[in-house]
């Protein structure tokens, strides 16, 4: 049974679906906002939702995961509930030039490619596309289902506008604001005591709709005028009475994004919802104030999320990241550091290994995953290497299983290697289910490894060793699945119609894979067949300067890609 630490309750608790079948499960995860890259610390908390959303489907559940990308709302100085300063993509905008649209299609595009490097399922899974807003809400596009739930507040009481047209949130009608970040209202009082509003009844009454003419980011609640897309259709739709006419020109605050977001693409009850330890207050507190205020029902729960999860913070050289000390990385200026600009980061990570200074994606996502969310990740560029050695190893072992998968289906594992592998397996997922300890995880792993390292495997072995690795990975993804060698028989030539001359070039030009190299050695054996030895040698030459190695063996030919 899986069991998390629910940060609502403070408790280690068995996680139990809330849909009666047990199967499926609703995952909101709070994702980036985009006026910058993406850096690591934020990778480190979208990474922790990855494998808890693996480890949930290696169970069986089927999750339904949606993570919002922040374009609009989300102020400078976000520790305060009612949170003031510039929104963070108008300072963008400002800085760069550029429009705040332009900004944050740019961001989303680069957190996107980003992100299905570092494989997180949401974008780089099955049917995970990433234009697809149920899973990526974005939060412009729902605009109209915030209104429907500030208009909703409003009407059931939770809710006021001032004289601006601005609409907050009123603190006094939810006492059990507080709880979920242990935060005693006073200390609130007294920490929001900075440019408090004159109207606000509280001060810590925070925005929901905030009205402000140099805004470049604007929505009217009562005209179509300056609305994208269907937006003002849809609110009328939400709204049939209308919003609040009180309401004025303005925009949404970053905490009723999420509420609505969820709402809109999961339900009014979730079972998950995760973030960083910096969400915790103010953003998940107001999230579930708001969302119980918009409830209707008598027995809404008081959060609606059932399970909260948060990720502790990342530092670099046990020290907050710093652009100034250099110690600010974005997750592309680890995959490029040159074409980022980062030429020294470059040389440093050649000399430690890393070839043209490059680290590959599924290193530092390693790297990310590998320290248990409940501890803050101390980074430096040594846990790099150790990430580097570590998925090396458990490559190596995966390209030596798979050049024998699939030979031998009759024969039976050995018992005591089989009986090992299951103990490991059972570790894995002990390990896993007691609060993702990923620390343990990966020992059983690395335990694993060693088990198939210390003996001669036969072909059955190879299969149940195979099994585990490749299902441990479902979860870590870090291995390159892309076969790195393998044997072609003799029979599987023999059975290949013979390519045409003319199909040489085209293949050799082309991305090479075991089914591309069976019909090449089709070629050269026909091509030797008929004394052709020029063809046959230009097809020896060509698989060579493709990165392959050859070489015979008593059943056919054995090939190797050469690192
Ligand atoms: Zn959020």
């Amino acid at each position: 049974m899986l069991k998390l630490r629910n940060s609502y309750t403070n408790e280690l608790e068995t996680f139990v679906p809330l849909d009666p079948s047990g199967r499926d499960v609703t995952f909101y995860a709070c994702g980036p906002t985009v006026y910058s890259y993406a850096h690591i610390g934020n990778f480190r908390t979208f990474l922790m939702a990855d494998l808890l959303r693996r480890t949930l489907e290696r169970r069986g559940y089927n999750v339904r995961q949606a993570m919002n990308i922040t374009d609009v709302g989300h102020m400078t100085h976000d520790h305060l509930a009612d949170a003031t300063g510039e929104d963070k993509l108008s300072k963008a905008a400002r800085e760069l030039g550029w429009d705040p649209h332009e900004v944050a299609a740019h961001f989303e595009e680069a957190f996107v490619a980003d992100a299905k490097k570092l494989r997180l399922r949401n974008y780089a899974g099955e049917g995970a596309d990433a234009d697809n807003r149920a899973l990526h809400p974005r939060a412009t596009d729902f605009v109209p289902e915030m209104l429907a739930m500030i208009q909703r507040l409003i009407e059931r009481n939770y809710a006021y506008v001032d004289s601006a047209g601005q609409v907050y949130f009123d603190i006094s009608k939810f006492p059990e604001y507080g709880k979920l970040s242990g935060k005693i209202l006073d200390d609130l009082v007294s920490g929001a005591r900075v440019e408090v509003r004159d109207e606000k009844r509280s001060p810590r009454d925070f925005a929901l709709w905030k009205v402000d003419a140099k805004h470049l980011m604007q929505w009217d609640p009562h005209h179509a005028e300056g609305w994208r897309g269907d937006g003002f259709d849809r609110l009328k739709k939400l709204v049939p009475g209308g919003v609040d006419k009180r309401v004025g020109k303005g925009f949404p605050g970053w905490h009723i994004e999420c509420s609505a977001m969820s709402n809109a693409c999961l339900g009014p009850v979730i079972d998950l919802h995760t973030g960083g330890e910096d969400n915790v207050f103010p953003h998940h507190e107001c999230e579930i104030a708001q969302s119980y205020g918009a409830r209707t029902d008598e027995d809404a729960p008081k959060s609606f999320a059932k399970n909260w999860v948060h990720g502790r913070h990342l530092m670099v050289n046990g020290a907050k990241m710093s652009k100034r000390d250099g110690t600010f990385f974005t997750a592309r200026e680890f995959f490029d550091p040159r074409g980022c600009d980062r030429d020294a980061l470059a040389d440093e990570l050649s000399a430690l290994g890393f070839a043209d200074g490059n680290v590959p994606p599924n290193v530092l996502r390693y790297a990310l995953v590998s320290v248990p969310y409940t501890q803050p990740m101390n980074f430096s560029l040594t846990a790099l290497v150790q990430a580097k050695a570590s998925v090396e190893r458990l490559q190596s072992l995966y390209d030596r299983l798979q050049e024998r998968a699939g030979a031998d289906e009759k024969t039976a594992p050995d018992a005591e290697f089989a009986g090992q592998i299951a103990k490991r397996e059972a570790a894995f997922d002990a390990a896993l289910d007691d609060n993702l300890n990923v620390s343990r995880a990966l020992a059983a792993l690395f335990g694993f490894v060693s088990d198939c390292n210390a003996r001669e495997l036969s072909d059955a072995d190879t299969r149940v060793a195979l099994d585990f690795l490749q299902g441990a990975d479902d979860v870590f993804d870090v291995l390159d699945h892309s076969a790195r060698s393998g044997i072609i028989t003799s029979e599987q030539i023999g059975a290949q119609e013979t390519p045409a001359v003319e199909e040489l070039a085209p293949l050799l030009s082309g991305e090479l894979g075991e089914a591309e190299l069976l019909r090449l050695l089709a070629l050269r054996a026909a091509a030797r067949r008929d004394r052709d030895f020029a063809t046959a040698d230009r097809v020896r030459d060509g698989i060579r300067d493709a990165g392959f190695d050859l070489d015979d063996v008593p059943q056919g030919i054995r090939w190797k890609r050469r690192d």
